[in-house]
């Protein structure tokens, strides 16, 4: 089965619902290829490593969650910048990215399949543009049960900063970079807060507040969504789609 190009943006921005958002960056087509759509390969990022692999097994897209042109970025199409862009438009690729719709989609978004994997009932939101959730586990699970969880489903040693032993009844989770959403958990009635990456002001909040925190992992917690996707669409249009893991400790 195909689809064409168009066609394919139309339907994930309806179904992420793109236009209810305020991003960093353009959600959608970001460098356009090939006109019909058989195969897509997805991955977080549109890394040079990434755009071979999607060349190698014949994509004819590639969907990521951190694509190009952030807010901020110099604008000029150099270095590792221009590499990347130039081996997307020789090999035809169409470079499909989607950020903050794909963190926030209740299906098959970030935090929706983190929340899976920490095995909390999703009771609530918060955070710009509620972006961060909140949920309850059933049964109480310690700090350590929780990073072992986390350490076998993520395939990667979470950072845990708190008393290791102390049962954790609800915790906010938001994926990737948001440890400054950690200011905002600290102050609602959560026992730890999960997101991918630490700064250095954690470990103090956490102490201060008797909140816990973990970093994940911002590329560990953030596969989830772009392979959940991945697997709508091939089952949505028919394509064959493959999930490139370009691993990264970060
Ligand atoms: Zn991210």
């Amino acid at each position: 089965m195909s689809v064409s190009r168009q066609e394919l943006e139309n339907y994930i921005g309806q179904y992420l619902r793109v236009s209810l958002f305020r991003d960093y960056c353009p959600n959608g087509i970001q460098v356009e290829g090939r006109a019909s759509i058989q195969r897509i390969a997805t991955a977080v990022t549109a890394s040079l490593a990434a755009i071979e692999a999607a060349h190698a097994i014949g994509a004819d897209a590639l969907l990521v969650h951190h694509g190009y042109f952030w807010k901020g970025e110099a604008a000029p199409i150099t270095g590792t910048k221009k590499a990347r862009i130039a081996r997307l438009i020789s090999t035809d690729i169409n470079l499909f990215a989607y950020h903050l719709p794909l963190d926030a989609h209740p299906d098959v978004g970030n935090n929706a399949t983190l929340g899976q994997i920490l095995g909390a009932r999703t009771v609530g939101q918060f955070g710009e543009q509620n972006l961060a959730w909140i949920g309850e586990f059933d049964a109480p699970v310690t700090l350590r049960q929780l990073g072992a969880r986390l350490h076998s489903m993520l395939e990667r040693e979470p950072l845990l900063i708190g008393d290791l032993d102390k049962p954790l009844r609800r915790i906010g989770w938001c994926t990737g970079g948001a440890q400054s959403f950690f200011h905002e958990a600290a102050t609602l009635d959560i026992d730890c807060f999960v997101t991918g990456e630490a700064s250095e002001f954690v470990t103090h909040t956490a102490r201060e507040s008797g909140v816990a925190f973990v970093a994940a992992g911002h590329h560990a917690t953030e596969r989830g969504g772009v392979r959940a996707l991945g697997a709508h669409l091939a089952e949505h249009f028919g394509l064959d789609v493959t999930h490139l893991d370009i691993p990264n400790p970060v």
